[in-house]
């Protein structure tokens, strides 16, 4: 089943240099792949997996990267980096299922949980302004990519009893977890599943909360047509 035709999520990230990582190379075992399950890439073409590589090093403060194969590998996790992240997508592409990702022909992210695949639209973020001025689209692959890849590995959905709650007040098992990641890095957390169109439909309005400033909610803006 598809899920997520209304995803959506955002937010800062930090700047990328080599010397904030701790090399991974000396325990392979952990974070490679000996028995050759994988999350597939080679769907993407090259831009969008650079990209896909720049959002999840923005949203989990570690390093990735595509193998000759086009599977997902970890190269190094960095000395901010989200723990939960690691885990989570080391038992990914260390598990026995194989996933697959690739661009979105609706222009929605979802997940398709019988398949094990995900689409994730790549032209699809605008608005996020939080602070430490992070590249909001390059985040907002990183963290879509979690959300939707947590939804296949987990086979949780973002439904109770299969309804979504149209209110402000509620995100779900699945956006729950994604922001314990945040909470991890430090990042504002998404407080509501449902976003608020506006702009004549053409952008959605999404909630989230500054930790340094819990009082004051931020709506991050999401382009929905191309
Ligand atoms: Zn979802």
């Amino acid at each position: 089943m598809a899920v997520d035709p209304q995803e959506a999520s955002a937010n800062p990230a930090l700047p990328q240099s080599l010397n904030r990582y701790s090399y991974v190379l000396n325990s392979p075992t952990r974070f490679t792949d000996p028995t050759g399950e994988i999350v597939d890439l080679s769907n993407l073409d090259e831009a969008q997996q650079g990209q896909l590589l720049q959002g999840l090093e923005a949203f989990t403060g570690n390093q990735y990267e595509v193998d000759e194969n086009g599977h997902l590998q970890l190269v190094a996790t960095g000395e901010s980096g989200s723990d939960i992240a690691t885990s989570f997508l080391s038992d990914l592409i260390s598990s026995e299922a194989k996933f697959s990702v690739q661009a979105s022909l609706t222009g929605h992210n979802r997940a398709n949980i019988a398949t094990g695949s995900i689409e994730m639209n790549f032209d699809s973020f605008v608005g996020a302004r939080f602070p430490r001025g992070v590249d909001s689209r390059t985040f907002n692959l990183g963290s879509t990519f979690v959300h939707e890849m947590y939804h296949v590995y987990s086979g949780e959905l973002d439904h109770e009893n299969g309804v979504i709650r149209y209110t402000t007040d509620w995100t779900g098992p699945v956006v729950d977890f994604v922001n314990t990641i945040r909470k991890e890095r430090g990042f504002a957390i998404r407080s509501s599943y449902i976003g608020v169109y506006s702009g004549n439909r053409k952008y959605q309005l999404v909630n989230f909360v500054d930790p340094n400033r819990p009082r004051r909610t931020r709506k991050v803006k999401r382009l929905i047509d191309r």
